[in-house]
């Protein structure tokens, strides 16, 4: 992938990645990304769902949805994802940081119609979503097909930016407690809807979750 100018952060550089090792498993962790791009002359930002196949990261949503049949006429879009990890504690608010992974990547994006490749989208991004849980819901109709729209954008040109450890600190000899406040986000433990009501939670609801019976 291509690493200039428009990739590399001027500070830190050296915290910036390029390599699809790095970069694709901060895109399959994250579950939502932020997408800008500028639509009729104004600059907008709208937060998504976001998956991964291949080279590729594809979103969903209405046929109707005026802000997906702009998209498909644009050159351009730029997705921003981010994990947060840790606040860095340090001894001075100057050296506070945060421990993050992130990724910036650009691409033109492109409606999908061809059905299997739409319909690997959406599997892999409900199995992102709820693991293990596309074999276990009702199958995906071809009426519900034909009402999702499936944007495709690939992977051509992106940055991945991590900062990880402890504070960078100044010398001082005072004793001020410094280190990582996590943030992490957790998956909880599901909340039966009205109609799930007194059954067991399905396997596959357990594992992800981590949740005893
Ligand atoms: C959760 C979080 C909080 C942050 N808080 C701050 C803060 O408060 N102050 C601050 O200065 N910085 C913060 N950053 C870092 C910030 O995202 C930029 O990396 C930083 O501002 C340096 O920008 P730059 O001028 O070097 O980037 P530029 O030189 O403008 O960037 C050039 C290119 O580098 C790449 N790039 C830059 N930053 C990132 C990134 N984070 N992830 C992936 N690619 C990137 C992009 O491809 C970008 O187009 C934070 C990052 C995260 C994830």
């Amino acid at each position: 992938m291509n690493r200039d100018s428009r990739t590399v952060p001027s500070r830190y550089p050296k915290r910036a990645h390029q390599e699809a090792d790095i970069v694709y498993p901060i895109l399959d962790e994250a579950l939502f990304c932020t997408m800008s791009f500028v639509y009729e002359g104004r600059v907008r930002s709208i937060p998504q769902s976001i998956v991964r196949v291949g080279d590729a990261v594809y979103f969903h949503a209405s046929v109707g949805s005026h802000f997906f049949r702009s998209l498909a006429q644009l050159d351009e879009v730029c997705i921003t994802v981010t994990l947060a990890d840790d606040i860095v504690v340090a001894k001075t608010a100057f050296n506070h940081s945060v421990n993050y992974r992130s990724v910036v990547l650009w691409g033109k994006p492109e409606v999908i119609d061809e059905h299997d490749e739409k319909y690997a989208a959406f599997k892999t991004l409900t199995e992102k979503m709820v693991p293990g849980s596309w074999d276990y819901l009702l199958p995906m109709t071809d009426k519900q097909m034909a009402k999702t729209m499936a944007i495709k954008v690939p992977i051509t040109e992106v940055s991945a930016k991590v900062r990880q450890g402890p504070p960078s600190d100044v010398e001082s000899e005072e004793p001020i407690w410094t280190g990582l406040i996590p943030i992490k986000p957790v998956r909880g433990v599901p909340v039966p809807g009205p109609d799930a009501g007194g059954m067991a939670l399905p396997e596959h609801l357990v594992l992800s979750t981590s949740v005893d019976g």
